[in-house]
């Protein structure tokens, strides 16, 4: 994988560095390098000012192999068992039904909201979710769908002034000198991730460790949900909580296999988490207000200043949060009676199915969750070679 520091260097964003000394944290320019406290710009996983996924890290440079079969536009309907093991998939291209047989094992990767609906399309969960939807029951395992856990984020965001900010940069013909500028040079805003500033912060001085991220970028949403900018000039500050203690679940919502499953995030539900939230959101009013962003700031927009008490910061994050799109848990790696895999990614009980996805991670990371996902495949290639060297 090729990661890059973002090049851009914007006044405002030096400015937001500055006021965060002034508030009292430090500087840190590398997150990934031990220490994780502090503020700095993000890294972005880029080669030359291009995107580089895992797509260009690990599928590209395997695709030609002989023993190596993509089948893309296919949805997989269910896993297919023979007793305690499972012995296939079946999946839809357009309107066919195709079977695959497994030689030695089948691994799902379908991400920690669809592997557990998947699983309990097959017959594999909670019975008495199973029977409510109509779907035999295969394989009991109480765990399937439970322990989901997220990254929730609250947006706060400003006004600002005797600055450009992306809101401005995106349209019209700075937008189109942006394009310009990305391919002749891939270099420009066209090069930025959602997150431009870091930081990691403890909210409370007995912590071993941050607890809380934010994301800043110069830019604010008109309408967050459908992603338009605002007209005017405008930054936001994402503040996120790195390990919530509240959980939720992730379940099929009926036997069709095209139906969404239903998603109980129960985010703010712990009393910790929301005290985070809080903190998390009165420092970054209080590092906006420093000196050093004085003369950018116009107002606060939202939440706005009429939320001081710690039930108006709860109000406005129930309100307001939402996921940053980092789940995990929903078959949680471990050895007890709940754990939906073992310790080598094996689904309990049944021969022939690992899982490889978010899915398995019993705990959320302190950030996000790419590259945990990626390490978690990395070691299972390593369990999957060894398992199938032994016979
Ligand atoms: C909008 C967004 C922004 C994000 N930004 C970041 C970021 O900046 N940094 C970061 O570290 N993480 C980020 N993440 C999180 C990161 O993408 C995930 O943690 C990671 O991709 C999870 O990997 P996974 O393999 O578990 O699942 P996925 O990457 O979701 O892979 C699951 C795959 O299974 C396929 N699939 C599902 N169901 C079926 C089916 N029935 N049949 C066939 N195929 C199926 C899906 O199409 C998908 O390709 C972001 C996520 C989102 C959605």
């Amino acid at each position: 994988m090729n990661l890059s520091r973002v090049d851009e260097r914007f006044p405002i964003a030096d400015a937001f560095l500055h006021a965060a000394r002034e508030d009292g944290h430090a500087l840190n320019e590398d997150y990934n390098a031990g220490r994780q406290d502090g503020f700095g710009y993000y890294q972005v996983a880029q080669h030359r000012g291009r995107r580089w996924s895992v797509v260009d890290g690990y599928l590209k440079p395997a695709r030609r192999r002989g023993n190596l079969c993509i089948v893309t536009n296919a949805h997989v309907l269910r896993l297919n068992l023979d007793g305690r093991r499972c012995v296939g998939v079946t999946y839809r291209v357009g309107e066919r039904e195709v079977t695959v047989q497994a030689k030695v094992e089948v691994v799902m990767a379908a991400g920690a909201v669809q592997t557990p609906q998947i699983l309990e399309l097959s017959g594999i969960g909670r019975p008495a979710l199973l029977q409510s939807l109509g779907i035999p029951v295969l394989h009991p395992l109480a765990g399937v769908g439970e322990n989901y856990i997220d990254h929730f984020a609250t947006r706060m965001n400003w006004r600002v002034r005797n600055t450009v900010t992306l809101n401005e940069m995106a349209r019209g013909w700075r937008l189109a000198l942006a394009v310009a500028e990305y391919f002749t040079r891939r270099t420009g805003i066209l090069t930025l991730g959602t997150g431009l500033v870091h930081g990691f912060v403890r909210t409370r001085p007995d912590l071993p460790t941050p607890d809380v991220q934010y994301f800043f970028v110069h830019a604010s949403y008109a309408n967050a949900a459908e992603r338009i900018l605002d007209r005017a000039p405008g930054m936001t500050i994402g503040v996120t909580q790195l390990r919530p203690e509240s959980v939720g679940s992730i379940h099929a919502r009926s036997a069709d296999p095209h139906a969404g499953p239903v998603i109980r995030p129960n985010f703010l539900a712990s009393e910790v988490d929301q005290q985070c939230m809080v903190r998390g959101m009165e420092i970054a009013r209080r590092i906006v207000g420093r000196p050093a962003l004085r003369k950018y700031i116009e107002h606060e927009m939202s939440p706005g200043s009429d939320v001081v008490s710690d039930a108006d910061w709860v109000e406005f994050a129930r309100a307001n949060g939402q996921t940053i799109y980092h789940p995990i848990g929903t078959c949680r790696m471990g050895e007890d009676d709940d754990a939906v895999v073992d310790l080598r990614l094996r689904v309990r009980g049944l021969a022939g199915l690992r899982v490889v996805d978010a899915s398995v991670m019993p705990k959320m990371v302190s950030g996000n969750t790419q590259a945990a996902v990626m390490m978690v495949a990395e070691k299972a290639a390593d369990l999957i070679l060894e398992d199938a060297s032994r016979g």
